[in-house]
């Protein structure tokens, strides 16, 4: 059985990371995406844990071999705990490329039995990100197609 995690902050889940979990859902037998709690930059997420889990279970009803769970542990433990040997991060521009590199070598030296590996961002999603997304709804442009249609709603209720 091939287990990959999908790990993230999710907040919210856009068009874009729902490419890679597809992507990695196709290569792997089974995948769990991970949400990541603890994450504090620019002030925190906008959407709590158990709103980022139910928007992503949502936005994955479609694809049989994918499960969603938060975690608030190092990475290489939250794959260990669910009998994964692979993480799969998705890779956008350069500046992905500089902080993914170093957080691969850094989980390597961690835990070397859990592959980091690296799915490209098609065209499209290349410059899509959960903070432009915020951006974007925050001053009422709309990002219909950037994100899942529920994410869409959910943002027009939180930012009411
Ligand atoms: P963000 O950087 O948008 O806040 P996360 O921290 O939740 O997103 O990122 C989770 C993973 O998804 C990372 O590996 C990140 O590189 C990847 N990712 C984010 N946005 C995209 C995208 N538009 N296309 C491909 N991969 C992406």
């Amino acid at each position: 059985m091939n287990r990959a995690v999908v790990p993230g902050t999710f907040d919210p889940v856009t068009s874009g990371h729902l490419d890679i979990i597809e992507r990695a859902a196709a290569l792997f037998d089974e995948v769990v995406v991970g949400v990541a709690l603890s994450d504090k930059k620019n002030g925190g997420p906008l959407f709590t844990p158990e709103e980022r889990v139910a928007l992503l279970e949502g936005a994955t009803q479609h694809l049989g071999n994918v499960t969603v769970r938060p975690f608030d542990t190092l990475l290489v433990d939250f794959a260990e705990e669910v009998g994964a040997s692979v993480a799969v991060k998705g890779l956008r521009a350069v500046t992905d490329f500089e902080r993914e590199f170093q957080m691969a070598a850094l989980n390597w030296r961690l835990d070397a039995k859990i592959e980091t590996m690296f799915i490209m961002a098609v065209p499209e999603y290349m410059y899509l990100s959960s903070s432009a997304v915020k951006e974007i709804a925050r001053h009422g442009g709309s990002v219909r197609g950037l994100v899942p249609d529920e994410v869409c709603d959910a943002l027009e209720q939180k930012l009411l």
